[in-house]
């Protein structure tokens, strides 16, 4: 039996060898493309958000390719993901194919069905059970190792001497870790990665700037639907810092009733513990990125996404009250690198001229104007803009 999964970001290297452990026939999704995006719309309601559709593609893909089951995560709340791997089971069959999606819910909504999932998946490979366990655990160790890696990578970018340099010791790293067979090589391929991005040659005086990004958990963890904006921002010289992570959000929103004090941040904005999606995070991530002094932060929602339409309505409150521009990007189908990156590069100038009139440099001068807050303030205006 082939199975396979969504893709996002490095994760799928994690997955693929917790597949092959498992001894399971593994079907890899491709990167997400053009094709996967004319499969995804072709056969996806129009009204649907792009993380449907870019799954839907994807899943066409990989049945294409004969794959018997995907797995993927389900979802609870108001948001519609809860629906959607159920539709897309439904399109998959309507098409004549007979590949069986399976959702795996939040463990504490039904422990049973849980592990009875799990259990399936295990009798797929034929393995024993202390194997699955210890499969599971070096798979999510190597989720985590993943995470780090990219971390430091977009940490040490905007420094980097020599262009590129990061880009290349990443994958040096993630290649070492790709390797890895059992925790214990796990942790060591890591903690080689590590040094080999600590190893690029950095221009410390540089001050780049700081930039937190929220939004929708999907468009935010595949590079292919933000056009790669976090190492676009690195490249452009700015620390761009992201607000989830697999492994955070796993560790967060599965195993624990985390991400308290992203709540308790959103509180004064949105009393509501769950609008669906991650709209009271992207408002209580907003607040926190403010609080430790980030230049500014941008949302990623994808397009018809109703928990990010909700936070956005809420942000520029937000972003005045706590002396923070605010950027919204609303992704889908027709979004283009060229649009993104002009967009991208007109905020940061705005940052960098408001960085110059807080510390009284040349913006200062220019503008004649004592202090930043004198300025109107931006974000209004910059999020009218990024709407046009
Ligand atoms: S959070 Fe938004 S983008 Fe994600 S599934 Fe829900 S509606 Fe779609």
């Amino acid at each position: 039996m082939k199975v396979s999964f969504p893709r996002m970001g490095n994760s799928y290297l994690a997955f693929r060898w917790l597949m092959d452990a498992l001894n399971i026939e593994c079907i890899v999704p491709p990167e997400p493309n053009y094709q996967t995006l004319d499969l995804g719309v072709r056969y996806s309601p129009e009204f649907a958000c792009i993380p449907f559709k870019v799954l839907m593609g994807t899943y066409f893909q990989v049945a294409e390719q004969g794959a018997d089951v995907i797995i993927t995560s389900g979802g609870c709340g108001p948001c519609r993901a809860g629906y959607y791997w159920v539709m897309h089971q439904r399109l998959l069959q309507e098409n004549g194919y007979k590949t069986r999606v399976i959702g795996f819910e939040e463990p504490q909504n039904n422990y049973l069905d849980f592990f009875h999932k799990l259990n399936f998946i295990r009798k797929i490979g034929g393995v024993s059970i202390p194997h699955f366990w210890r499969s599971l655990k070096t798979g999510w160790q190597k989720v985590i190792a993943l995470d780090d890696l990219e971390i430091l990578s977009f940490q040490t970018r905007p420094y980097e001497v020599k262009r590129g340099d990061t880009g290349r010791a990443l994958q040096e790293a993630l290649d070492l870790l790709d390797q890895a067979n059992d925790l214990n090589q796990v942790e060591k391929a890591r903690r080689a990665g590590l040094q080999l991005l600590r190893d690029v040659p950095r221009d410390e005086t540089r001050n780049p700037l700081k930039i937190g990004i929220i939004g929708e958990i999907y468009v935010l963890l595949e590079p292919a639907i933000n056009h790669n904006m976090q190492k676009m921002l690195g490249e452009m010289g700015v620390i761009a810092e992201r607000s989830i992570y697999l492994s955070s959000y796993a560790r967060e929103n599965i195993l624990t009733e985390g991400e308290q004090d992203v709540r308790a941040a959103a509180r004064p904005y949105l009393n509501e513990p769950c609008i669906g999606g991650h709209g009271t995070n992207s408002i209580g991530e907003t607040v926190l990125y403010a609080k430790h002094g980030y230049d500014g932060v941008i949302q990623l929602a994808p397009f018809s996404c109703i928990p990010e339409i909700v936070a956005r309505s809420i942000l520029p409150r937000v972003s005045a009250e706590h002396d923070i521009p605010v950027l919204t990007f609303f992704l889908d189908e027709q979004t283009s690198k060229a649009g993104v990156e002009t967009r991208l590069e007109a905020f940061i100038d705005l940052m960098d001229r408001r960085r110059a009139v807080r510390q009284g440099g040349r913006g200062a001068d220019l503008l004649k104007l004592p202090t930043h807050r004198d300025l109107p303030p931006l974000v209004p205006e910059l999020v009218v803009a990024a709407k046009t």
